[in-house]
């Protein structure tokens, strides 16, 4: 389990994030919904050092850090490499073959043998259904497929929470669709993440937990039964559209 407690975050004098203190399970998939500039990337850059919060914790089940309090090399590196963040947009690395983008960080930042990786990076690519992509450069592909691209270089990188941020925001809709079928795909296979969304069916198939962030306060943390069937006004309002 990931745990948050008491993190504030503040820009310019600003908190975007207000105190907060939330648990992400092992095993799960934590779907963080919320209206724009509400602090959900904020919320989730946090957890794998990508934002550094002024005050609070974070807890693994094996390691933790006070965000006030400074932090040595090692420890932010075992921090960083329990999870692996996916992002809106994909960053590729364009001048790198889609098999390089897969393999370059487990061989350089975690030391693994370059035949290992590769193997695993081909059966990631055959598992999101893009074997034959593996010597392709990022431009030849569609959005769709370099975002299952960057799904794949996240989890060769072994972590143990997968963190995605808006994945499918920048996708058309037919292409949205295989990339959340992948997501359905890893959820179901256990595979713990965290994702912000603003699809809401796909939240409702999807998670097992939702957090619902507004102005920097977790205004919801359960079940998306509870979310979705008994919403209280604001999330009603939220779920119509009125945000
Ligand atoms: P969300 O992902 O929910 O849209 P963000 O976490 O990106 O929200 O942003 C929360 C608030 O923090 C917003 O008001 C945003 O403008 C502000 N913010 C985010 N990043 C920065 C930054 N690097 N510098 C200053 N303000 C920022
Ligand atoms: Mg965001």
């Amino acid at each position: 389990m990931i745990s948050l407690k008491n993190v504030i975050k503040t820009y310019d004098g600003k908190e975007v994030l207000k105190n907060i203190s939330v648990d992400f399970p092992d095993g799960k998939t934590t779907v963080i919904l919320g209206p724009s500039g509400s602090g959900k990337s904020t919320l989730l850059r946090s957890l794998d050092l990508l934002v550094r919060p002024d005050s609070g914790t974070l807890s693994f089940s094996d390691i933790s850090l006070d965000y006030a309090q400074p932090v040595t090399k090692k420890k932010s590196f075992d921090i960083r490499k329990k999870t692996s963040m996916v992002f809106q947009n994909w960053n590729l690395f364009p001048n790198l073959t889609v098999i390089e983008n897969i393999t370059t960080a487990p061989i350089t930042v975690l030391k693994q043998s370059k035949e290992e990786t590769e193997k695993r990076a081909r059966q990631l690519l055959s598992q999101v259904g893009l074997a034959e992509y593996a010597d392709r450069y990022p431009s030849q592909l569609s959005g769709g497929q370099q975002q299952r691209i960057s799904i794949c270089r996240a989890l060769a990188m072994n972590p143990e929470y997968i963190l995605l941020d808006e994945p499918t925001s920048a996708l058309d809709p037919e292409l949205e669709t295989q990339v959340l079928l992948i997501l359905e795909e890893l959820s179901k296979m256990d595979q713990s993440m965290i994702i912000v969304t603003h699809n809401m069916q796909f939240a409702r198939s999807v998670a097992d937990k939702i957090v619902f962030v507004e102005d920097g306060e977790i205004l919801f943390d359960g079940s998306p039964k509870d979310f979705f069937e008994h919403p209280t006004t604001r999330i009603k309002d939220f779920l119509s559209g009125i945000t």
